[in-house]
């Protein structure tokens, strides 16, 4: 169903459509493995089933930045951090970054 035309081009509208999409699924409770964690508000996630409650991404219950936080959080519990492995996290971190940010929109060829 379209509510409304997003504006901007095909690019835009694609990126539109993405988000949508990762906002309105359900995701498997990382409590109870059951598919039945579904958006409550940004950021906040709840599973229908078991009544759990998750921070997550905004639109999506995790982000490629928010796995490799957890992953440091774990390493740094375990007290395996060395120098090389976070400056491989970091190079990891701006990748997904760079990936994750939505392309400009095209320029109007008619103007
Ligand atoms: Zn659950």
């Amino acid at each position: 169903m379209v509510r409304f035309h997003v504006r901007g081009g095909p690019n835009l509208r694609k990126a539109y459509t993405k988000i949508q999409k990762a906002k309105k699924a359900r995701y498997i409770c990382p409590a109870c493995s059951k598919k039945s964690v579904r958006r409550e508000s940004v950021g906040m996630w709840k599973c229908r089933s078991c009544g759990s409650k998750f921070a997550g991404g905004a639109y999506e219950l995790s982000t490629p930045t928010g796995r490799l936080s957890q992953r440091l959080l774990l390493e740094l519990k375990k007290g395996a951090l060395s120098k090389e492995y976070i400056e491989k996290l970091e190079a990891e971190i701006e990748k997904a970054e760079t990936e994750a940010e939505p392309q400009a929109p095209e320029q109007a060829k008619s103007e």
